[in-house]
C-alpha cells in the first residue's frame, strides 16, 4: 500500500534546507503555493495570507479574456454581491486583485475535497446522507438567487466539502465566465458533456437562471442517490435528446417520496418545474431540515473590484518572485490534510481520489526518471520542468485526454514527497492509471516498517 506514511509526517514538521529550488511567488500579501485544481477557464492555487497566516484558495484568470468578452460589468456586479455574502454553504469570497494580465480571486480554502470524490469512493449514498447535502445545496442556491446571483454551472466539481463535512458551493458570482466558455464552444472540448445542464439552456433561446440552476440540483441529487448520471450517452445528440425529454430511470432502491421530488425537479418544462419555496415544503426534503444561520457583511469595501479593471499600474497588485528551496513546509502539509488531523493526510482513501501522494527515499532525479519510465509504456507523453511533470495521455478518454501532474517536494534531506494529481480528465481513469503507475514504482516508494508488516 502506498498510503501508510504517517511516520514520515511526524518528523516533517520542521522546515529544513532543501533542494530542488523553486521560486516563491507573492501576489500582494499572499504567498502562492501549489496548484490545487484546474478548471475550464482558470487555475486554482493554494495560498497563504502572509499577514495572518490564514490559508486561502486563489483563482487565477486571464484578464484579457474577461475584458475582451465584455464580461467585466457582469463580473464586477456579481463579485460585489458575493463579497457581501457570508453563508455557511457558499465558498466565501474575500477579495479580488488584478495585475496587468491577470485577475486573482481570493476565496476561502475548503479542505475536504469535492463531494464527487465521495461518490467515486463509496458509490451511491443513503437517502439520509444525500438529503443533508441536498439541503445544503438548496440553502446555498436559494440564498444566492435571493440576491440576484445565479450559478449556471452547478456540477460536482463546484461542490466542495469542509472539514466538518458541510457542503460549500464554489463559483457563485462567476457565471458570466462559464457562460462565455459555453458560447465559445470551449466547454465541449475541455469540460466534456453537458450532463448537468437544463434542456432550456441547451436550446439556447434565453432562459431563467433560477429554474436552470434547480434542474442541475436535481441531477446532482440523482447522482448522489444513484451513483450514476440520469442522462448519459456517448453520442452528444442522443444525450441532448434524453435531456430534452427528461428521459431517465430511477434505480429501484429509491423511496417513493424522493422519486416524486426528483420527477418534479427534472421537469423539462421550466415553467412547471418545482420552485425553491415548493422544495422547502416537500415531505422528503423537510426531514431533519435545519434552516441555515448566516449574516451579511455590512461594511465591505468594493474598491478592489473597480481596481481590478483599471489599466493604470497604481491599481495593480505587486507580483514578486523570490528564489526559494522547494520545501513542502509543515503548514502546507497540514493544509492539505482534512483540518488539522495529520492522521488523515495519507489515509487509505487517498488512493481513490483525484490526488494522491507517496514518499520516497530515492534521489529526486531518479524519482522523476522512474515516473517517466513507468508512464511512457502506459501511453503517456511526458513533459518535464525541473521536478514537476505533466503526463498527457495520447488517447482521449471519457472526459477528454487524461492529464496528470506530478511534483517532487523535499520533506527531509533524504526523503521526498511525490504528489500525483489529476489535472484533467476522468477521475475513474485517473485511479486506474495510478494503480498501474504505483505497481511500476514499487522500488521507488518508501515503505515504512508498518507497511512491510501489513504486506506480510
Ligand atoms: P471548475 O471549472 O471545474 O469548477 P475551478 O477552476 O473552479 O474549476 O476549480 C478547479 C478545482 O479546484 C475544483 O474542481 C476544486 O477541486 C478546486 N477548488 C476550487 N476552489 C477551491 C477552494 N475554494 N478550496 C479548495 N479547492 C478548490
Ligand atoms: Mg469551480
Amino acid at each position: 500500500m502506498l498510503s501508510s506514511t504517517r511516520a514520515t509526517l511526524r518528523v516533517s514538521g520542521k522546515r529544513s534546507t532543501m533542494n530542488p529550488p523553486r521560486v516563491k511567488r507573492l501576489v500582494g500579501k499572499y504567498e502562492l503555493g501549489r496548484t490545487i485544481g484546474e478548471g475550464t477557464f482558470a487555475k486554482v492555487k493554494f495560498a497563504r495570507n502572509t499577514e495572518t497566516g490564514e490559508p486561502v484558495a486563489i483563482k487565477i484568470m486571464d484578464k484579457e479574456k474577461v475584458i475582451k468578452h465584455k464580461m467585466a460589468e457582469q463580473i464586477k456586479r456579481e463579485i460585489a454581491t458575493m463579497k457581501r455574502i457570508k453563508h455557511p454553504n457558499v465558498v466565501c469570497l474575500y477579495e479580488v486583485m488584478g495585475s496587468k494580465t491577470k485577475i486573482f480571486i481570493v476565496m476561502e480554502y475548503v479542505t475536504g475535497g469535492e463531494l464527487f470524490d465521495k461518490i467515486v469512493y463509496n458509490g451511491s449514498m443513503r437517502e439520509q446522507e444525500a438529503r443533508r447535502y441536498f439541503q445544503h445545496l438548496i440553502n446555498a442556491v436559494d440564498y444566492c438567487h435571493s440576491r440576484g446571483v445565479y450559478h449556471r454551472d452547478l456540477k460536482p466539481e463546484n461542490l466542495l466539502l469542509d472539514a466538518h463535512g458541510n457542503l460549500k458551493v464554489s463559483d457563485f458570482g462567476l457565471s458570466a465566465l462559464s457562460q462565455q466558455v459555453r458560447d465559445d464552444g470551449l466547454l465541449h472540448t475541455s469540460c466534456g458533456t453537458p450532463n448537468y445542464v437544463a434542456p432550456e439552456v441547451l436550446n439556447d433561446r434565453g432562459y431563467d437562471g433560477a429554474t436552470a440552476d434547480l434542474w442541475s440540483c436535481g441531477v446532482i441529487l440523482f447522482v448522489l442517490l444513484a451513483g450514476y448520471l440520469p442522462f448519459d450517452d456517448s453520442n452528444i445528440m442522443n444525450l441532448y435528446k434524453k435531456i430534452s425529454a427528461a428521459e431517465f430511470t430511477c434505480p429501484p432502491w429509491l423511496s417513493f417520496s424522493v422519486r416524486k421530488l426528483i420527477f418534479r425537479i427534472l421537469d423539462p418544462n421550466p415553467v412547471t418545474r418545482i420552485t425553491i419555496p415548493e422544495i422547502l415544503e416537500d415531505e422528503w426534503f423537510k426531514i431533519d431540515y435545519t434552516p441555515p444561520v448566516f449574516y451579511e457583511k455590512e461594511e465591505t469595501s468594493l474598491d478592489d473590484i473597480e481596481a481590478v479593471f483599471q489599466d493604470s499600474e497604481e491599481h495593480h497588485v505587486t507580483e514578486k518572485k523570490e528564489e526559494q528551496p522547494a520545501a513542502m513546509n509543515a503548514f502546507e502539509l497540514i493544509a492539505m490534510s482534512k483540518g488539522l488531523n495529520l492522521e488523515h493526510l495519507f489515509d487509505e482513501e487517498q488512493d481513490f481520489k483525484r490526488e494522491t501522494r507517496f514518499t520516497s527515499k530515492c534521489p529526486p532525479k531518479e524519482i522523476v526518471r522512474k515516473i517517466e519510465e513507468a508512464a511512457k509504456p502506459l501511453g503517456f507523453d511526458v513533459h518535464k520542468k525541473n521536478y514537476k511533470m505533466r503526463l498527457k495521455n495520447v488517447k482521449a478518454g471519457r472526459k477528454g485526454n487524461l492529464n496528470v501532474a506530478t511534483e517532487v517536494f523535499q520533506v527531509a534531506p533524504s526523503l521526498h514527497l511525490v504528489e500525483v494529481r489529476k489535472a484533467k480528465g476522468d477521475t475513474l481513469e485517473f485511479q486506474k492509471f495510478y494503480k498501474n503507475l504505483s505497481s511500476s514504482l514499487e522500488d521507488v516508494v518508501w515503505k515504512t516498517p508498518d507497511d512491510l508488516l501489513e504486506m506480510k
